[in-house]
């Protein structure tokens, strides 16, 4: 086994704090990376607070990792020793489905393993996450990072970055269209920053008014801040389609009017809490509301490449591990320009 050092959560009423633990021995197909940075994703603190009632405790969070490679497997021909690497969400699948077999492990017919709260695919028993000072991963599950992209600007890209641009592509957002992004946080950021790249006319909500420059900056073509109703109602039955990257309750109806007939509105934003919708928001117009899961491997690396190319990296706010109850605290007033990443260097040595 090899033992690792962390910070986890042992209950959903205690705080996050050092953790030991291990992770199995590498195998052929495995690639052992030394994390440099892990992005902090509000699904992390839904987690540790056990707020989707599904965490097995301990759980160490983490899904927005990179580092750099230590050692690979026999069977491992991608990756060297000593080259940058990420892990997103996933760690592995059952890799034969229909859904694997198209790269959509994310789909993973029998459930793909999370890389923090999900079971390990060799040796059974919990995953444990980026919070930590190293990870076990099936090269499959590795992904490259292009060549002069900051590391911890990167980490951010590995869920947030993903989580936004495979749905942007599946409804096809570029020119000549009207998208939405909805929550100007980790998701919401990215989201803007894609949407732009992909050449669309791109509108952020926002219900923080002090953000309306940074929007602009990053990407926004307009601003709305959704708590005016006057703002909202002059966006009306305008847009091809909107991504709601919210964390809270709110109001789903508000936006599924704004859109044109035949247009979608998806959810990636997962409160705690079921939505509510009035049928009529749908009924009319003929509109559609979605949601989306992170995304597959293969489009991991195409969204990877597409920001390399773009120039697109994540906005943060680099933290020491032993903060990361207050960046929780910060994150929920929505308090985050855009992504917390923690310096993993910060970790201590033997938890
Ligand atoms: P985040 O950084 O906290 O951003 C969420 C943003 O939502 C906030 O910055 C805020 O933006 C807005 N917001 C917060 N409370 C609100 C409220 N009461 N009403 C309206 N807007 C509110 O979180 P994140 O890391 O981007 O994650 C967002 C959500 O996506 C989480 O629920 C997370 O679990 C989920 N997620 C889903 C997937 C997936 O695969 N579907 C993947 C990753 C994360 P403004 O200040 O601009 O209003
Ligand atoms: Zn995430
Ligand atoms: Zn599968």
């Amino acid at each position: 086994m090899l033992e690792c050092v962390g910070y986890g959560a042992t209950t959903a009423s205690t705080p996050v704090a050092p953790f030991s633990f291990n992770r199995r021995d590498p195998g052929p197909d495995d690639v052992v990376i030394k994390i440099a940075y892990c992005g902090v994703c509000h699904s992390d603190l839904h987690q540790v607070r056990n707020e989707w009632r599904n965490t097995t405790f301990p759980c160490v969070p983490g899904h927005e990792i990179v580092g750099h490679i230590v050692s690979v497997g026999s069977n491992v021909t991608r990756f060297r020793e000593g080259e940058a690497a990420g892990v997103g969400c996933m760690v592995g699948s059952c890799r034969t489905c229909a859904a694997c077999k198209e790269g959509l492990e994310n789909y993973c017919e029998v459930g793909f393993n999370g890389t923090y709260n999900g079971v390990d695919p060799v040796v059974g028993g919990p995953t444990f996450g980026g919070y930590s000072d190293r990870i076990v991963v099936d090269q499959h599950f590795v992904l490259k990072i292009p060549e002069g992209m900051d590391l911890a600007a990167t980490a951010p890209l590995l869920c947030a970055g993903i989580t936004t641009y495979s749905p942007l592509k599946h409804w096809g957002v570029g020119p000549g269209k009207k998208v939405g992004i909805v929550g100007l946080g980790g998701l919401g950021h990215m989201g803007l920053k894609i949407a732009h790249a992909m050449g669309a006319h791109v509108v952020l909500f926002t219900t923080s008014a002090g953000k309306t420059e940074d929007a602009k900056k990053l990407g926004a073509d307009e601003v709305v801040i959704s708590k005016d109703p006057a703002a909202m109602a002059a966006q009306g039955e305008t847009f091809d389609f909107i991504l709601d990257t919210v964390a809270a309750d709110h109001s789903i109806d508000a936006y599924l009017g704004l859109l044109k007939r035949d247009g979608t509105l998806c959810q990636v934003g997962a409160p705690e809490n079921p939505l509510s919708i009035a049928v009529f928001s749908v009924i009319w117009r003929r509109r559609s509301f979605a949601g989306s899961l992170i995304g597959g491997i293969p489009e991991t690396q195409e969204m990877l490449d597409f920001c390399a190319k773009h120039g697109l990296t994540a906005d943060i706010e680099m933290i020491p591990i032993d903060t990361i109850e207050q960046a929780y605290t910060r994150m929920l007033k929505s308090d985050v320009k855009y992504r917390f990443v923690i310096d993993m260097a910060t970790l201590p040595k033997a938890a």
